[in-house]
């Protein structure tokens, strides 16, 4: 099953993103920390019950302000802190996956920024265990080559440390300068993962913003994913969230149909 629906609640309010999630028949919600958790547990436990009720998936995007592979003490137990946060709070709307973009290389090599990123995210998972808190680390694909977060570095953590992974597919199309081929990489991803789309802006350095989506941006993913079906959900992150996962929600319907006809 394919899930669809937007990042955070274009200033409506979670209570009220939530209610227009269900209206306009969507499946599912980023609640966005992105810039501080700011949500105590009671509010969390109300938007987890309401989204329960009228069956809108959850997960939860953690702050922009993370670097797990910072030589800085203080820099890195702060983005531990901003992650576990925002793992609490996942715990209490009922949001299974949470997700983050774990850090940069700075003048460190990318084997050196991996071993940092793997011993702090051990530490991140045995401390939610400990909580019994019902929660995944999602760490995400990056827009810019000078993050770590390549779809192979990710892959490659999942399978060492069995954490979650976020596919931001239009970050993938940033890095790679507009040449994806989706088909491949559905073929390496699991069948089960929490995945990103929007437009995007995008130069030499990779990832500039996100715009709006096409219809014709996202088509070409859309063919692949109606393809393998895989169980995953898909959070528009462009600038008009709900209007776009609506938009993404009937090219993949249409697609399904005319995948029927076919056969
Ligand atoms: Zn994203």
């Amino acid at each position: 099953m394919i899930k669809v629906g937007p990042a955070g609640s274009s200033g409506l309010g979670n209570l009220k993103g939530v209610l227009r999630v269900a209206e306009m028949g969507l499946d599912c919600m980023e609640v966005e920390f992105t810039y501080g958790v700011r949500m105590d547990i009671k509010a969390a436990q109300a938007v987890g019950q309401l989204a329960k009720e009228k069956g809108v998936l959850l997960s939860v995007h953690a702050p922009y302000y993370i670097n797990l592979a910072s030589e800085e003490k203080e820099k890195l137990s702060a983005s531990k802190k901003r992650i576990l946060e925002s793992c609490q709070r996942a715990h209490h709307l009922g949001a299974c996956n949470v997700t983050f973009h774990a850090g940069f290389y700075q003048t460190r090599t990318a084997e050196e920024t991996y071993a940092r990123i793997k011993k702090a995210m051990v530490g991140l998972q045995k401390q939610i265990a400990r909580r019994r808190w019902q929660v995944t680390l999602c760490p995400e694909i990056t827009g810019k080559p000078s993050q770590f977060g390549s779809l192979e570095e990710l892959l490659y953590l999942k399978k060492d440390i069995g954490c979650g992974i976020t596919v931001d597919f239009s970050h993938l199309y940033a890095r790679h300068q507009g040449t994806v081929d989706y088909e491949r990489v559905l073929k390496k991803l699991p069948q089960k993962f929490h995945a990103h789309f929007s437009g995007i802006e995008y130069g030499p350095k990779g990832e500039k913003k996100h715009i709006r989506t096409t219809k014709k941006f996202f088509e070409p993913l859309a063919r692949q994913l109606v393809k393998c079906n895989p169980d995953i959900t898909i959070i528009s992150e462009s600038p008009k969230p709900y209007e776009d996962a609506l938009m993404m929600k009937k090219t993949l319907q249409n697609l399904l149909q005319e995948q029927k006809r076919t056969i």
